[in-house]
């Protein structure tokens, strides 16, 4: 049977209150609910199959607008009543204090808020409304307030890469727990948007890399841009990053660990490919996740041009909705990619079924206090400690060296942490 997956992106809507220029859902203000839209009993029924492949994957709950919809709070808590780790990828607008307070209470464990610019014209324009930047400042507010945690999602363009420096302050002096940097796809109305140069793309990406393995009090990642995993080994073969699976650990899981759900109910293998893997009106949403040919294409990973002999495509690989956007062939090479492949021998992926360790109790305990998506990933980085301390269990003093380490670029093992994926009308969440 095909692994479950990491997570899973719900795009309830594609009614928004913003007009984005790089929006790949096409979303847009519209009063009333689009009758094609799933309703909630399909909603939590999808979810119910979601569960049933594991109670460890994220589903994330995004739109166009998700805030727009009245019955979000009813399918958050629905998810989180399975045991399920819920996100909601919002503008922020929305978020008012009252918003924030159900959305707790539906046990919504974070949401990912798009920040495109700090300057707010800038961010009004690419976002389509004057005053847009001052309302997501107050929607970061209220959850600061609140206490509900938030991660700030930033898309870098050629016009915007030189904000960098200055989001990752903002991002760490707000109290975010995460900055995530989106690189676009050009697919819906972000095709017409100047995207970043091949050039642009590999200098941020590389100053990205650095800032997320230096940078204390905050997780940096890149999403949707999987070469930073090669540069982070480039940079340090030894960071933990480099031997981790998962959407965290900046891998493409399109279609392996990751699938995304449109507002109508069709399953794709991200928000970016409009490569439909069926229906969850026709089928049950496990089955298309187990059987269908789009599917089994990405698992098989035979990939084309530079991407097929180059020596990072086990643990890069590249993205795969640049290629289909370009050429209609999602298994070509990375058109923003600028690597030459070497002729190297391939670096082996780590296998995720490494040699057994085992965990004390007291071990066990305190991962299991660990939010579902995120201990996977802290599983893997202790098992291999353990393993490196030539040790055949995993201890408390492990996972307390791990956390004087600032496992995983400053956030403690312990410490709920979000990812961030593209899953929105140009909201970028996690999103992982
Ligand atoms: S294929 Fe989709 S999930 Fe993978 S890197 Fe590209 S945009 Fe992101
Ligand atoms: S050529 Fe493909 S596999 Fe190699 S680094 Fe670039 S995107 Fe990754």
């Amino acid at each position: 049977m095909e692994d479950a997956p990491y997570l899973v992106a719900l795009n309830l809507t594609r009614r928004c209150n913003l007009r984005c220029a790089h929006c790949y859902l096409d979303a847009g203000a519209r009063d009333k609910a689009d009758p094609e839209e799933l309703t909630t009993a399909e909603a939590c029924a999808l979810i119910d199959d979601i569960a049933g492949l594991s109670d460890e994957t994220m589903v994330v709950l995004t739109g166009g607008e998700p805030l727009l919809r009245r019955d979000l709070e009813r399918i958050a808590a629905h998810a989180a009543g399975l045991g399920l780790m819920v996100v909601v990828g919002t503008n922020g607008m929305a978020l008012t204090e009252r918003r924030v307070a159900a959305l707790r209470q539906a046990g919504v464990q974070g949401v990912g808020i798009s920040v495109d610019s700090l300057d707010p014209g800038r961010h009004d324009a690419f976002r389509g409304l004057p005053g847009g930047f001052a309302r997501t400042m107050d929607g970061i507010d209220a959850c600061r307030r609140a206490g509900l945690g938030f991660q700030i999602h930033f898309t870098v363009t050629d016009e915007t890469a030189d904000e960098l420096d200055a989001m990752i302050a903002f991002a760490r002096s707000c109290g975010a727990i995460a900055l995530n940097v989106f690189f676009l796809v050009c697919t819906g109305r972000g095709r017409h948007v100047s995207n970043i140069s091949r050039a642009g793309y590999d200098r941020t990406l590389r100053r990205l890399t650095l800032a997320a393995r230096d940078t204390e009090g905050i997780m940096i990642r890149a999403k949707c841009a999987p070469h930073f995993k090669r540069m982070a080994i480039e940079l340090d073969p030894d960071w933990p990053i480099t031997m981790a699976h998962g959407y965290d650990a900046g891998g493409c899981l399109a279609g392996t660990r990751y699938a995304r759900v449109t507002p109508e109910g069709e399953v794709t293998p991200c928000p970016y490919m409009e490569l439909g893997a069926g229906s969850i009106r026709d089928r049950g949403f496990a089955e298309i996740w187990r059987d269908a040919p789009v599917f089994e294409r990405l698992r098989a990973r035979r990939l084309g041009g530079r991407c097929g002999v180059c020596e990072y495509a086990k643990v890069c690989g590249g993205c795969r909705a640049r290629p289909f956007a370009a050429t209609g062939d999602m298994m070509g090479e990375d058109t923003l990619c600028a690597y030459q492949p070497s002729g190297a021998q391939v670096i082996p992926d780590v296998p995720e079924a490494a040699p057994a360790v085992d965990w004390t109790p007291a071990a066990r305990t305190r991962l299991d206090r660990v939010p579902p998506f995120v201990r996977r990933f802290v599983r893997q980085r202790a098992e291999a400690f353990a393993r490196e301390n030539g040790c055949d269990a995993v201890t408390a003093e492990h996972l307390e060296a791990l956390a004087r380490q600032r496992f995983a670029a400053g956030a403690s093992p312990s410490r709920p942490f979000l990812t961030g994926v593209q899953t929105g009308s140009g909201e970028r969440h996690d999103l992982g």
